[in-house]
């Protein structure tokens, strides 16, 4: 019987497509990356790069991605099930939903609140569709493990007509990662995921954080966009609000406002040179004053907002850190946990330096009051293992219970 799981993830220049079986073991994957360009590309795991029609869109480098799997065998004639990341899913998705006309339009629904994002995975989702016509596909949303928000932790201090009109409100994302985390960090402690409580930082080229109750998120950083919270690669993360009507003022549009905070502010921004943080860490230690600025800012945030998060929960079984920067940057991990002496987080160096892998993920030291957890993010495999529960109405033995 065939029991791949094709994962597709539509990114705004990039899609990721990977296979699983129904064990969530990872079988292949392949990046199509600089769609819309000259040079667009396809990027097998493990095998050499393959050029796209240039200016291949998103369907056609997906078609063309599935395509390569197929005549590689990695790729059955059809898989068992389709997962697609979707990015927002507003108020209507609590969890993920198996595909048909109604919850397409209720991802189209949602388009005004992702206007870069929910477009590109229904083009995703319209082109697996088209090829595999048979095969049950299932939306996995980025926002909705964050609906079990309290109130107020998501209203935001604005005149309630935004929200009431318009659904302005906090959101969340990255829900996919933090949920997996979450029960990752609940598994090795020996503690059904039910009943643990985790701060989750996600640090990647997008960074976000969340504070999870039993088993539930209770506050996170991101808002009504990815733009809120934390510092990020290009992104700023929180600023004052009042910066709109200054460089307005300047000259500066709120247009180009957004631009700047979105694509040339965070990392990038405070050094000048780089969004990449092994590049800025690289540049930090030959004595670049403006990559140690932004080390520093990056670092000290983080921590502002893990002692933020601490304020939504009653006990906490684990500080964990995740994504590319979360999972392999040890000097990240220890100048922000160094600004959290007061609550009486400690981190071992030793444990910290070879990134918790002899000690199960764990990088606390042993006077720490909190455990410190080192966990790779698997949002593909969790995005397989949310589809074959599904399509195939069997219950996901590991998913925590998020109605
Ligand atoms: P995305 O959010 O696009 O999935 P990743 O989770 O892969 O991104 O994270 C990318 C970030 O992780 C980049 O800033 C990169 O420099 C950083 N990173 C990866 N490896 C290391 C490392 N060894 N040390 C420090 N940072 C790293």
């Amino acid at each position: 019987m065939n029991d791949q799981i094709l994962v597709v993830n539509c990114g705004s220049s990039s899609v990721k497509m990977a296979v699983f079986n129904r064990s969530g073991e990872s079988l292949a994957s392949a990046l199509a990356e600089k769609i819309g360009q000259s040079d667009a590309r396809l990027v097998p795991e493990g095998g050499d790069t393959v050029a796209l029609p240039p200016n291949a869109d998103h369907r056609q480098s997906l078609i063309a991605g599935i395509q390569w799997l197929q005549d590689n065998g990695h790729l059955g004639k059809a898989p068992l099930a389709i997962g697609h990341r979707v990015v927002h899913g507003g108020e209507a998705f609590h969890q993920a939903a198996l595909l048909n006309n109604k919850v397409i339009r209720a991802i189209e629904d949602c388009a005004s609140l992702a206007p870069l994002h929910n477009p590109v995975n229904l083009a995703g989702i319209e082109a697996t569709m088209e090829l595999f016509p048979r095969v049950p596909q299932v939306a996995v949303f980025d926002t909705a493990f964050h609906q079990t928000l309290p109130r107020h932790a998501w209203l935001y201090p604005v005149p309630k007509r935004f929200y009431n009109d318009w659904g302005v409100r906090r959101y969340g994302f990255h829900g996919t990662s933090h949920q997996y985390v979450a029960e990752e960090a609940a598994r090795r402690l020996d503690k059904p995921a039910e009943t643990a409580s985790v701060i989750s930082a996600h640090l990647g080229n997008g960074c976000s954080i969340t504070a999870i109750r039993d088993g539930r998120s209770v506050d996170t950083s991101m808002g009504l966009t990815p733009l809120e919270g934390l510092v990020m690669g290009t992104r700023s993360g929180d600023v004052d609000p009042g910066l709109f009507d200054f460089l307005a003022s300047k000259g500066i549009s709120p247009e180009d406002t957004h631009g700047i905070l979105n694509r040339e502010s965070g990392l990038l921004g405070l050094s000048g040179t780089t969004s990449d943080m092994r590049n800025l860490l690289k540049a930090a230690r030959n004595g670049d004053r403006d990559c140690q600025d932004a080390f520093e800012v990056f670092c000290f945030r983080l921590a502002r907002y893990i002692g933020a998060m601490m304020v939504s929960l009653d006990n906490l079984d684990a500080l964990v850190f995740t994504g590319g920067i979360g999972e392999n940057s040890s000097e990240v991990r220890a100048r922000t946990v160094a600004h959290l002496a007061l609550p009486g987080f400690r981190i071992d160096p030793d444990s910290n330096n070879d990134h918790g892998q002899a000690r199960n993920g764990a990088i606390s030291a042993s006077d720490s009051r909190f455990p410190i957890l080192v966990i790779p993010t698997r949002e593909e495999a969790m995005i397989a293992r949310q589809a074959v529960a599904l399509a195939t109405g069997e219950a996901d033995p590991n998913q925590s219970q998020n109605h």
